[in-house]
């Protein structure tokens, strides 16, 4: 069986998270996630670096310290993970989503751009399976009218938009160390800005609101710290992280290579314009003439291949949906993937042969 996702542990990875156990200095109070936080933040070349427990921590407490309520507004993408909207429908704020682009998955801009109006406190662009939301009109529009562009760059680790980091183009930045992606720490997250007072506030709220005097609480915080050997763990796969990418560059163009002339599939596009595809994971869209994603991957799972489907939309979520939101609202472009979509093997784990043994199955299944 080849899994959809293998993270690559190597020996310096081992070493790093011995040396902290050893150490005896575990917690998330300590000189290692400071390093990491500061080596975090310099390979973004801006801002301030929070490290919480998760990518979703880190938008929980992102929408928290923007103070969120009722009559506020999030234009957000309805293609996308729940991590991006429970904390806004807990706050009582509205959640206003935006179909995606069929060419790369992404929100599309325009749709989002018209969206905003004089109630939205922020706009959060979800960079998707490797290639970057359109920032620039968005970060204007924001700029404009004076409220936060928020970048989910979970999956967009070492990912450029026309040659900038990804989560350090927009207000805030957040990023995932979840196990299957580019960079992980098993579980963990970070959240990018260079608003001290925003900085300020995260961190205060990722350790139980505890202000600048010890047991003293002004704000309703929780435990989102990272520990002291994830954050060893990150800082030794941030050494690494370029390499990564080179890495998932070649599985992707692999892939392309195999795949490209199967008809009626769209695979993962190398570019959008404006970022060369990271692939963290490697897309494939069945077309009109071919049954529904589930069907596929269950006839791949019985050859041994690994996959998963794509994002089911914020508007179809029961837990949603339960709540009144979205009842009739279609947004079929990301309908469409959802029914179409799933990816493959895509893990820094895959070997080459892999690849190969993936690519003969999907073509036995498709041609
Ligand atoms: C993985 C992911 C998250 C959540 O990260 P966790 O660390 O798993 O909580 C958020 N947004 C996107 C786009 C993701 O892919």
């Amino acid at each position: 069986m080849i899994p959809v996702s293998e993270p690559l542990v190597t020996r310096e990875d081992i070493e790093a998270v011995l040396q902290v156990l050893e150490s005896g200095w575990l917690s998330g109070e300590g000189p290692v996630v400071e390093d990491f936080e500061t080596q975090f933040a310099a390979q973004l070349g801006s801002g301030h670096a929070v490290a919480v427990s998760s990518g979703s921590a880190a938008l929980d407490a992102t929408y928290s310290a923007l103070e969120l309520g009722p009559g506020d507004e999030v234009v957000m993408p309805t293609f996308t993970i729940i991590s991006c909207i429970t904390q806004i429908v807990r706050m009582g704020a509205t959640p206003v989503l935006v179909d995606a682009d069929p060419f790369d998955w992404n929100m599309n801009t325009l749709e989002a751009l018209g969206a905003v109006n004089s109630r939205t406190r922020a706009v959060l662009a979800v960079h998707t399976y490797g290639l970057a939301v359109d920032l620039d009109p968005l970060a204007q529009k924001c700029s404009s009218i004076g409220i936060p562009l928020i970048e989910d760059s979970a999956e967009a680790h070492g990912l450029t938009y026309k040659g900038k980091p990804c989560g350090a183009v927009g207000d805030v930045g957040i990023f995932s160390f979840y196990a299957n992606k580019t960079l992980t720490t098993g579980e963990g997250g970070m959240i990018v800005s260079s608003d001290a007072a925003f900085v300020e506030r995260v961190k205060s709220l990722r350790n139980l609101g505890f202000g600048p005097e010890r047991f003293i609480h002004k704000q309703m915080g929780w435990n989102m710290r990272l520990g002291s050997l994830q954050a060893a763990l990150g800082i030794s796969q941030l050494q690494r992280l370029s390499k990564s990418v080179q890495r998932k560059r070649e599985i992707g163009a692999h892939y392309r290579e195999r795949l490209e002339g199967i008809p009626d599939i769209q695979v993962a596009p190398q570019t959008n314009g404006y970022s060369e595809n990271s692939y963290w994971v490697f897309g494939v869209v069945l077309g009109n003439s071919r049954p529904d994603a589930r069907t596929v991957r269950r006839e791949l799972q019985a050859k041994g291949v690994g996959t998963r489907p794509f994002f089911c939309p914020m508007n179809l979520q029961p837990v949603l949906q339960e709540r009144g939101l979205f009842q009739n609202d279609r947004y079929p472009v990301a309908e469409n993937l959802w029914q179409k979509g799933f990816y493959l093997p895509s893990g820094l784990g895959l070997s080459s042969d892999e690849i190969d043994y993936v690519c003969d199955q999907v073509e036995a299944v498709l041609r």
